[in-house]
Protein backbone atom coordinates (compact mmCIF):
# COMPACT_ATOMS: atom_id res chain seq x y z
CA UNK A 1 0.00 0.00 0.00
CA UNK A 2 1.34 3.41 -1.32
CA UNK A 3 -1.08 5.69 0.79
CA UNK A 4 -2.28 3.68 3.23
CA UNK A 5 -0.97 1.95 6.43
CA UNK A 6 -2.09 -0.09 9.10
CA UNK A 7 -4.57 -0.76 10.61
CA UNK A 8 -3.02 0.85 13.83
CA UNK A 9 -4.29 0.55 17.34
CA UNK A 10 -4.74 4.70 18.07
CA UNK A 11 -5.11 4.72 21.72
CA UNK A 12 -8.25 6.94 20.96
CA UNK A 13 -9.97 6.18 17.91
CA UNK A 14 -9.50 2.34 18.02
CA UNK A 15 -8.40 0.03 15.28
CA UNK A 16 -7.52 2.86 12.63
CA UNK A 17 -6.74 2.57 8.81
CA UNK A 18 -4.85 5.75 8.16
CA UNK A 19 -4.12 7.49 5.21
CA UNK A 20 -1.20 9.96 4.05
CA UNK A 21 -1.57 12.59 1.78
CA UNK A 22 2.08 14.30 1.43
CA UNK A 23 5.33 13.14 1.04
CA UNK A 24 7.51 12.99 4.29
CA UNK A 25 8.11 14.86 5.79
CA UNK A 26 5.77 18.01 4.63
CA UNK A 27 4.11 19.75 7.05
CA UNK A 28 3.11 23.77 7.58
CA UNK A 29 5.00 23.06 11.19
CA UNK A 30 8.17 21.44 12.65
CA UNK A 31 6.69 20.96 16.17
CA UNK A 32 9.91 19.76 18.53
CA UNK A 33 7.86 16.88 19.85
CA UNK A 34 7.02 15.00 16.14
CA UNK A 35 7.83 11.42 16.20
CA UNK A 36 8.37 11.75 12.54
CA UNK A 37 11.51 13.76 12.78
CA UNK A 38 12.63 17.51 11.36
CA UNK A 39 10.34 18.69 8.86
CA UNK A 40 12.42 18.55 5.45
CA UNK A 41 9.53 20.41 3.23
CA UNK A 42 8.06 23.15 5.81
CA UNK A 43 4.84 24.88 3.79
CA UNK A 44 1.63 26.02 4.23
CA UNK A 45 1.09 25.40 0.16
CA UNK A 46 -1.71 23.84 -0.65
CA UNK A 47 -1.33 21.16 -3.54
CA UNK A 48 -1.62 17.77 -5.05
CA UNK A 49 1.05 15.85 -3.45
CA UNK A 50 0.06 12.23 -4.37
CA UNK A 51 -2.54 11.77 -6.94
CA UNK A 52 -5.85 11.70 -5.41
CA UNK A 53 -7.39 9.39 -7.87
CA UNK A 54 -4.47 6.74 -6.75
CA UNK A 55 -5.19 7.43 -2.73
CA UNK A 56 -9.39 6.94 -4.29
CA UNK A 57 -8.11 3.75 -6.20
CA UNK A 58 -6.17 2.31 -2.79
CA UNK A 59 -8.99 3.15 -0.90
CA UNK A 60 -11.41 1.13 -2.78
CA UNK A 61 -9.51 -1.96 -3.14
CA UNK A 62 -8.71 -2.22 0.83
CA UNK A 63 -11.97 -1.24 1.52
CA UNK A 64 -14.09 -3.53 -0.86
CA UNK A 65 -12.41 -6.68 1.51
CA UNK A 66 -14.65 -5.18 4.25
CA UNK A 67 -11.50 -4.91 6.76
CA UNK A 68 -12.71 -4.78 10.29
CA UNK A 69 -12.20 -1.13 11.26
CA UNK A 70 -13.13 1.19 13.55
CA UNK A 71 -12.63 4.36 11.72
CA UNK A 72 -10.48 5.57 8.84
CA UNK A 73 -8.01 8.52 9.66
CA UNK A 74 -5.88 11.19 7.56
CA UNK A 75 -2.76 11.17 9.66
CA UNK A 76 0.84 10.30 8.64
CA UNK A 77 3.80 11.78 8.18
CA UNK A 78 2.72 15.03 7.44
CA UNK A 79 0.28 17.72 7.53
CA UNK A 80 -3.16 16.13 5.82
CA UNK A 81 -4.87 19.49 5.16
CA UNK A 82 -2.28 20.51 2.95
CA UNK A 83 -3.94 18.67 0.44
CA UNK A 84 -5.80 19.57 -2.03
CA UNK A 85 -8.08 16.70 -2.81
CA UNK A 86 -8.69 16.39 0.62
CA UNK A 87 -12.46 16.87 0.26
CA UNK A 88 -12.74 14.65 -3.14
CA UNK A 89 -11.60 11.82 -1.08
CA UNK A 90 -13.68 12.13 1.64
CA UNK A 91 -16.59 12.79 -0.02
CA UNK A 92 -15.77 9.43 -2.00
CA UNK A 93 -15.43 7.80 1.38
CA UNK A 94 -19.13 9.12 2.54
CA UNK A 95 -20.33 7.93 -0.76
CA UNK A 96 -18.93 4.73 -0.97
CA UNK A 97 -18.27 3.17 2.25
CA UNK A 98 -20.53 5.57 4.77
CA UNK A 99 -20.35 2.70 6.97
CA UNK A 100 -16.67 3.60 7.94
CA UNK A 101 -16.18 6.37 10.59
CA UNK A 102 -13.55 8.89 9.54
CA UNK A 103 -11.08 10.83 11.55
CA UNK A 104 -8.97 13.79 10.92
CA UNK A 105 -5.22 14.50 12.78
CA UNK A 106 -4.48 18.09 11.78
CA UNK A 107 -2.27 21.06 13.13
CA UNK A 108 -5.21 23.30 12.33
CA UNK A 109 -2.58 25.69 10.23
CA UNK A 110 -5.16 25.81 7.26
CA UNK A 111 -8.75 26.26 8.53
CA UNK A 112 -8.45 30.15 7.53
CA UNK A 113 -8.58 28.66 4.25
CA UNK A 114 -13.16 27.95 4.07
CA UNK A 115 -12.43 25.58 1.14
CA UNK A 116 -10.34 23.53 3.37
CA UNK A 117 -13.00 24.21 5.97
CA UNK A 118 -15.50 23.17 3.18
CA UNK A 119 -13.49 19.83 2.77
CA UNK A 120 -13.64 18.58 6.43
CA UNK A 121 -16.72 19.43 6.96
CA UNK A 122 -18.23 15.67 6.13
CA UNK A 123 -15.86 14.10 8.26
CA UNK A 124 -17.01 12.60 12.07
CA UNK A 125 -14.07 13.20 14.33
CA UNK A 126 -11.78 16.09 14.06
CA UNK A 127 -8.75 16.01 16.26
CA UNK A 128 -6.80 19.62 15.81
CA UNK A 129 -3.70 20.34 17.60
CA UNK A 130 -2.98 23.73 19.04
CA UNK A 131 0.23 24.03 21.55
CA UNK A 132 -0.10 27.66 22.16
CA UNK A 133 -2.19 30.69 21.98
CA UNK A 134 0.91 33.02 22.64
CA UNK A 135 3.05 33.42 19.83
CA UNK A 136 6.27 33.09 21.63
CA UNK A 137 5.47 29.60 23.18
CA UNK A 138 3.38 28.54 19.87
CA UNK A 139 6.82 30.07 18.08
CA UNK A 140 9.36 28.05 20.30
CA UNK A 141 7.45 24.72 19.82
CA UNK A 142 5.84 24.40 16.36
CA UNK A 143 8.58 26.17 14.47
CA UNK A 144 5.99 27.10 11.81
CA UNK A 145 6.51 27.96 8.35
CA UNK A 146 6.60 32.04 7.75
CA UNK A 147 2.98 33.59 8.09
CA UNK A 148 1.85 30.72 10.47
CA UNK A 149 0.85 32.49 13.92
CA UNK A 150 -0.89 31.16 17.26
CA UNK A 151 -3.64 33.77 15.79
CA UNK A 152 -4.74 32.43 12.44
CA UNK A 153 -4.76 28.96 14.07
CA UNK A 154 -7.13 29.95 16.67
CA UNK A 155 -9.30 32.19 13.69
CA UNK A 156 -9.00 29.08 11.93
CA UNK A 157 -10.94 27.24 14.65
CA UNK A 158 -13.60 29.33 15.62
CA UNK A 159 -14.48 29.50 12.21
CA UNK A 160 -14.31 25.90 11.90
CA UNK A 161 -16.28 25.33 14.75
CA UNK A 162 -19.20 27.64 13.16
CA UNK A 163 -19.62 25.53 10.42
CA UNK A 164 -17.94 21.51 11.12
CA UNK A 165 -21.13 19.73 13.01
CA UNK A 166 -19.25 16.99 14.04
CA UNK A 167 -16.60 15.64 16.89
CA UNK A 168 -14.18 18.25 17.57
CA UNK A 169 -11.34 16.85 19.85
CA UNK A 170 -8.64 19.81 21.00
CA UNK A 171 -5.58 18.35 21.16
CA UNK A 172 -2.56 20.27 23.91
CA UNK A 173 0.92 19.01 23.78
CA UNK A 174 2.47 19.92 26.94
CA UNK A 175 5.95 20.75 26.81
CA UNK A 176 6.62 21.55 30.21
CA UNK A 177 8.64 25.10 31.09
CA UNK A 178 7.35 26.37 27.52
CA UNK A 179 3.38 26.29 27.22
CA UNK A 180 2.51 25.36 30.86
CA UNK A 181 2.88 28.65 32.99
CA UNK A 182 0.42 29.99 34.28
CA UNK A 183 0.84 32.76 32.07
CA UNK A 184 0.36 30.77 28.77
CA UNK A 185 -2.24 28.09 30.11
CA UNK A 186 -4.51 31.58 30.63
CA UNK A 187 -4.27 32.47 27.01
CA UNK A 188 -4.56 28.48 26.25
CA UNK A 189 -7.92 28.19 28.31
CA UNK A 190 -9.40 31.69 26.65
CA UNK A 191 -8.60 30.13 23.53
CA UNK A 192 -10.12 26.98 23.87
CA UNK A 193 -13.49 29.28 25.03
CA UNK A 194 -13.35 30.69 21.91
CA UNK A 195 -13.31 27.57 20.00
CA UNK A 196 -15.39 25.58 22.17
CA UNK A 197 -14.25 22.32 20.97
CA UNK A 198 -15.77 19.47 22.58
CA UNK A 199 -13.18 17.87 24.80
CA UNK A 200 -9.38 18.74 25.28
CA UNK A 201 -7.12 16.04 25.54
CA UNK A 202 -3.80 16.66 27.23
CA UNK A 203 -0.93 14.59 25.21
CA UNK A 204 3.34 14.67 26.01
CA UNK A 205 5.93 13.13 24.74
CA UNK A 206 5.77 8.65 24.16
CA UNK A 207 8.42 8.73 21.40
CA UNK A 208 11.60 10.40 20.87
CA UNK A 209 10.84 13.58 19.12
CA UNK A 210 12.51 16.21 16.58
CA UNK A 211 14.65 17.44 19.13
CA UNK A 212 16.81 15.45 21.53
CA UNK A 213 16.19 17.72 24.80
CA UNK A 214 12.26 17.32 24.63
CA UNK A 215 11.26 15.15 27.95
CA UNK A 216 7.97 13.80 28.83
CA UNK A 217 5.64 16.29 31.07
CA UNK A 218 5.37 14.47 34.40
CA UNK A 219 1.99 13.39 35.34
CA UNK A 220 1.23 15.48 38.25
CA UNK A 221 2.23 18.34 35.71
CA UNK A 222 -0.27 16.92 33.49
CA UNK A 223 -2.65 16.72 36.08
CA UNK A 224 -2.06 20.41 37.03
CA UNK A 225 -2.89 21.45 33.15
CA UNK A 226 -6.41 19.76 33.49
CA UNK A 227 -7.57 21.40 36.56
CA UNK A 228 -6.43 24.66 35.35
CA UNK A 229 -8.81 24.13 32.08
CA UNK A 230 -11.58 22.80 34.33
CA UNK A 231 -14.46 22.86 33.76
CA UNK A 232 -13.45 22.02 30.07
CA UNK A 233 -14.03 18.33 29.48
CA UNK A 234 -10.16 17.69 29.53
CA UNK A 235 -8.84 13.78 29.28
CA UNK A 236 -4.93 13.22 29.76
CA UNK A 237 -3.94 11.06 27.01
CA UNK A 238 -0.44 11.02 27.48
CA UNK A 239 1.55 9.06 29.78
CA UNK A 240 0.98 5.65 28.29
CA UNK A 241 0.21 3.83 31.39
CA UNK A 242 -3.29 2.80 32.90
CA UNK A 243 -4.59 4.98 35.64
CA UNK A 244 -7.71 3.23 35.64
CA UNK A 245 -11.00 2.43 33.74
CA UNK A 246 -13.39 4.31 32.31
CA UNK A 247 -17.30 2.73 32.96
CA UNK A 248 -20.26 4.18 31.91
CA UNK A 249 -24.00 3.12 32.83
CA UNK A 250 -26.39 1.91 30.54
CA UNK A 251 -30.35 1.34 30.04
CA UNK A 252 -32.03 -0.47 27.31
CA UNK A 253 -33.20 1.52 24.75
CA UNK A 254 -36.21 1.00 22.56
CA UNK A 255 -37.08 -2.29 20.99
CA UNK A 256 -35.66 -3.17 16.93
CA UNK A 257 -37.62 -4.58 14.25
CA UNK A 258 -37.28 -8.02 16.35
CA UNK A 259 -38.36 -6.47 19.78
CA UNK A 260 -34.80 -6.60 20.84
CA UNK A 261 -33.98 -3.66 23.24
CA UNK A 262 -30.03 -3.15 23.43
CA UNK A 263 -28.10 -1.09 25.99
CA UNK A 264 -27.21 2.61 25.62
CA UNK A 265 -24.78 4.54 27.34
CA UNK A 266 -26.21 7.37 29.63
CA UNK A 267 -25.28 10.37 28.70
CA UNK A 268 -23.10 11.70 31.77
CA UNK A 269 -22.47 8.49 33.64
CA UNK A 270 -18.72 8.14 32.73
CA UNK A 271 -16.21 7.66 35.54
CA UNK A 272 -12.97 6.41 35.84
CA UNK A 273 -12.31 3.44 38.35
CA UNK A 274 -8.78 4.12 39.61
CA UNK A 275 -6.44 0.73 38.87
CA UNK A 276 -2.80 0.08 38.43
CA UNK A 277 -3.12 -2.99 36.60
CA UNK A 278 -5.81 -4.35 34.31
CA UNK A 279 -6.60 -8.20 33.62
CA UNK A 280 -8.23 -8.21 29.82
CA UNK A 281 -11.04 -11.29 29.83
CA UNK A 282 -12.05 -12.48 26.41
CA UNK A 283 -15.22 -13.14 26.33
CA UNK A 284 -16.39 -15.93 23.39
CA UNK A 285 -16.31 -12.68 20.74
CA UNK A 286 -12.61 -11.48 21.15
CA UNK A 287 -14.11 -8.35 19.73
CA UNK A 288 -10.80 -8.77 18.06
CA UNK A 289 -8.73 -6.41 20.19
CA UNK A 290 -6.89 -3.95 18.34
CA UNK A 291 -3.52 -5.37 18.90
CA UNK A 292 -4.39 -8.43 17.52
CA UNK A 293 -3.48 -6.96 13.76
CA UNK A 294 -0.24 -5.40 15.91
CA UNK A 295 0.90 -8.58 16.63
CA UNK A 296 0.42 -10.50 13.70
CA UNK A 297 -2.77 -12.28 14.81
CA UNK A 298 -4.76 -13.37 12.36
CA UNK A 299 -8.48 -13.49 12.54
CA UNK A 300 -11.83 -14.81 10.62
CA UNK A 301 -14.42 -13.24 9.44
CA UNK A 302 -16.09 -12.87 12.48
CA UNK A 303 -13.37 -12.24 14.48
CA UNK A 304 -12.64 -15.45 16.11
CA UNK A 305 -8.48 -15.95 16.13
CA UNK A 306 -7.56 -18.30 13.75
CA UNK A 307 -5.42 -21.16 14.54
CA UNK A 308 -3.02 -24.64 13.85
CA UNK A 309 -2.72 -22.96 10.26
CA UNK A 310 -0.59 -25.75 8.07
CA UNK A 311 2.82 -26.40 9.81
CA UNK A 312 1.84 -24.28 13.13
CA UNK A 313 2.07 -26.45 16.75
CA UNK A 314 -1.66 -27.03 17.33
CA UNK A 315 -3.41 -24.31 18.76
CA UNK A 316 -0.93 -21.51 17.46
CA UNK A 317 -1.91 -18.15 16.15
CA UNK A 318 -0.14 -16.58 13.11
CA UNK A 319 1.70 -15.29 15.92
CA UNK A 320 4.57 -18.15 16.67
CA UNK A 321 4.93 -16.80 20.37
CA UNK A 322 0.58 -16.57 20.85
CA UNK A 323 -1.20 -19.66 21.25
CA UNK A 324 -5.03 -19.64 21.41
CA UNK A 325 -7.73 -21.71 22.51
CA UNK A 326 -11.66 -22.19 23.36
CA UNK A 327 -14.63 -19.73 22.30
CA UNK A 328 -11.87 -17.02 21.09
CA UNK A 329 -11.06 -19.37 18.15
CA UNK A 330 -14.57 -21.68 18.10
CA UNK A 331 -17.31 -19.18 19.18
CA UNK A 332 -19.12 -20.14 22.41
CA UNK A 333 -18.84 -23.51 23.33
CA UNK A 334 -19.02 -25.55 26.70
CA UNK A 335 -16.37 -24.82 29.40
CA UNK A 336 -14.69 -28.10 29.41
CA UNK A 337 -14.22 -27.80 25.91
CA UNK A 338 -12.45 -24.34 26.29
CA UNK A 339 -10.39 -26.61 29.81
CA UNK A 340 -9.41 -28.84 26.85
CA UNK A 341 -8.41 -26.57 24.19
CA UNK A 342 -6.28 -24.80 26.88
CA UNK A 343 -4.31 -27.70 27.50
CA UNK A 344 -3.80 -28.69 24.31
CA UNK A 345 -2.60 -25.12 23.55
CA UNK A 346 -0.29 -25.61 26.16
CA UNK A 347 0.97 -28.94 24.53
CA UNK A 348 1.45 -26.86 21.48
CA UNK A 349 3.67 -24.40 23.76
CA UNK A 350 5.92 -26.94 24.88
CA UNK A 351 6.02 -28.41 21.54
CA UNK A 352 7.33 -24.96 20.31
CA UNK A 353 9.59 -24.60 22.99
CA UNK A 354 11.13 -28.15 22.27
CA UNK A 355 10.33 -29.19 25.97
S1 LIG B 1 2.06 19.22 12.87
FE1 LIG B 1 2.21 17.04 13.20
S2 LIG B 1 3.37 16.25 11.45
FE2 LIG B 1 3.65 18.48 11.49
S3 LIG B 1 5.53 18.74 12.63
FE3 LIG B 1 3.87 18.95 14.09
S4 LIG B 1 3.61 16.88 14.95
FE4 LIG B 1 4.84 16.68 13.06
Amino acid sequence: MKYLFGPVNSRRLGRSLGVDLVPIKTCSLNCIYCECGETTNCTDAIAEYVPTAEVVDELRECLQACPLLDVITFSGFGEPTLHSGLGEIVAFLRREFPEYRVALLTNATRFDDPDVRRAVLAIDVIIPSLDAAGEDAFRKIARPAPGITAKRIIRGLVELRREYRGEMILELFIVSGINDTEDELKKLKEAIAMIGPDRVHLNTLDRPGAVEWIQPAPMDRLRFVADFLAPYPVEIVGQWRVEGVKVVETRLGEPDEKGRRRPEPIPGSEEILPADVVLLAFGFRPSPAPWFAEHGIAVNSWGGVEVGQPGAFQFQTANPKIFAGGDMVRGSDLVVTAIWEGRQAAEGILDALGV
